[in-house]
């Protein structure tokens, strides 16, 4: 069996999802799993929705609800479903229902809880994954809708819930094996899960993507493909750097260092499972699939020489902690800090450490105020927000001595915050100012790879 996932473009319209029947229709013989995000924007607007109710703003609410919905009904219009649209709007309009019920509990508590949050965001796959089955089934396609929910056990970390993997294989060989040897086609949503009393719960931003190489896992897949909008991964985003190439071959390790640093057309999370079955990867483009793919294995490219790509991380806080003035630091300075911001669930995308000052970057949101407050109560603090982090990477950088001079040599007159290379041998980052971000990728990308 395969894996296939597609993300939320992939989906976007009616004309999107043909695409796709089309892609899965193909796969016919390898077995696929069809692995589904919701419609493009749609757990954005879902989230935001939570938020405009929580703050007492609910006929806007009402009002976006209803144009998302909307938005699913045309393209149940648009697919052609014949017989069946009737019974599709019909479950569409109970979606709705459902949705408006839970905006008016919002509405009179004032107050959306991370729990409440995630049981929003799980409405998204549930509907684009509803429309998909029905497309296939209107185009001959054996597909059987599955429920997450039953699958995908996870825990009670709402917004970045964790599966538990023997339950996932138990669950899996129940209700997922058996329609696959019956060869059938099963859908899932990717994205969501529940705990094992069935609250529903989400695994992260984008994670469709770790939903899809867990599945290939526990069911020892052949190979998982990632549809998405672009052919593979590319030296760069091709929205900052137009003429962005295509990398046929990636190695695990170096697919996941990229996702982290910011190419984020695979989730960071998603490599692990694959990896430590030995399951490859390909990335491919729903709307092109013959404009190029990239293979991610154990081995990626036989001679990976230098630079291979260039990543940017928007968006991201910078943070210098040093003693206050006078006072000289304490020992144990710099694990106090980690140990302050581990307690408050900042996320740490880069440190820099010393018993004199810390310097680190961390994801936007995830350093609150009171983390800041108690750092700030006993130490000095410097702080920009809305920063770049700009890295180069490729599995050949530790043989490339020359790297960080051309780098740095390249981003003369850049205002650099922060430099890092070493944690990983993989890559080099560098933290300037947001407004600089694109251009540095850009002056990388020419540097190192298109110049
Ligand atoms: P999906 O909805 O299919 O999950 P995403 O938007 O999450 O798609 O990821 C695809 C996007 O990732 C591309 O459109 C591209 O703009 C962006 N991207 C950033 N860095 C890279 C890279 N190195 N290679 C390919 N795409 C990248
Ligand atoms: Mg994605």
């Amino acid at each position: 069996m395969i894996v296939q996932k597609f993300g939320g473009t992939s989906v976007e319209d009616a004309a999107a999802i043909l695409r796709v029947v089309g892609i899965v229709t193909r796969a016919r013989e390898r077995a696929p799993l069809v692995v589904v995000s919701a419609i493009a924007r749609a757990t954005a607007t879902l989230v935001g929705l939570g938020a405009t109710a929580a703050r007492g703003a609910l006929a806007d609410a009402e009002a976006e609800l209803s144009a998302l919905m909307d938005r699913h009904r045309r393209i149940a219009h648009d697919l052609e479903l014949g017989a069946r649209e009737g019974a599709v709007r019909t479950r569409i309009d109970a979606f709705e229902a459902e949705l408006f019920r839970l905006l008016g509990g919002i509405d009179v508590l004032r107050e959306c809880t991370p729990r409440t949050r995630d049981h929003l965001a799980t409405f998204g796959e549930r509907m684009s994954s509803h429309l998909l089955a029905e497309a296939l089934v209107a185009h001959d396609v054996d597909a059987v809708l599955l429920d997450a929910f039953a699958i995908m056990v996870t825990d009670a970390r709402f917004g970045r819930a964790r599966p538990d993997r023997p339950e996932l294989e138990r669950r899996a060989a129940r209700h997922v094996r058996p329609v696959l040897e019956g060869g059938r086609v099963p859908v899932l949503q990717g994205y969501i899960g529940a705990t094992p009393d069935g609250v529903p719960t989400t695994m992260g931003f984008e994670a469709s993507d770790f939903t899809a190489t867990l599945m290939g896992a526990v069911l020892g897949a052949e190979e998982i493909q990632i549809w998405t909008d672009v052919a593979g991964m590319l030296t760069a985003d091709n929205r900052v750097v137009p003429e962005a190439r295509t990398l046929p071959r990636v190695s695990f390790a170096e697919a996941e260092e990229l996702a982290h640093l910011g190419a984020r057309v695979i989730h960071p999370d998603a490599v692990r499972p694959a990896a430590e079955r030995g399951i490859s990867v390909r990335i491919l483009d729903s709307r092109a699939p013959d404009a190029g793919d990239t293979l991610l294995d154990a081995v990626g490219e036989a001679d990976p020489s230098g630079v291979r790509s260039v990543a940017l991380l928007r968006n991201v806080t910078y943070l210098r902690v040093a003693p206050v003035p006078g006072r000289p630091a304490t020992e144990g300075f710099a694990r106090w800090v980690l140990d302050v911001l581990a307690r408050h669930d900042a996320t740490l995308v880069l440190a820099l450490l010393s018993e004199r000052s810390v310097a680190l970057v961390a994801e936007a949101g995830t350093l609150g105020q009171r983390a800041l407050e108690e750092l700030g109560g006993a130490a000095r603090l410097e702080r920009q927000d809305g920063c770049a982090l700009v890295s180069v990477a490729g599995a050949g950088l530790a043989d490339a001595p020359d790297v960080p001079s051309r780098a740095l040599g390249a981003l003369v007159g850049t205002g650099i915050r922060m430099i890092a290379q070493g944690s990983s041998p993989l890559s080099l980052s560098v933290v300037v100012p947001g407004a600089d971000g694109e251009g540095a990728v850009r002056t990388l990308h020419s540097t190192f790879i298109a110049g």
